[in-house]
């Protein structure tokens, strides 16, 4: 019996926003403005986005 080889396949970039804790699906924000299919932009105190120039500040600690 020969054993299949499976390779892991590296997800592509598109699912690295998203991550899964417990049983909940955590998403990276979306603009408000654009709709959900864009993401926002994360830097180290806002977000933003490249469409339409959305920026939020995020005042996480
Ligand atoms: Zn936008």
């Amino acid at each position: 019996m020969a054993k299949k080889k499976v390779k892991n396949k590296k997800p592509s970039k598109k699912y690295s926003k998203y991550r899964v804790e417990g049983n909940k699906l955590i998403r990276g924000k979306t603009c408000p403005k654009c709709g959900a299919s864009y993401f926002l932009a994360e830097h180290k105190n806002r977000v933003y986005c490249g469409n339409c120039k959305y920026t939020e500040f995020s005042h996480k600690k």
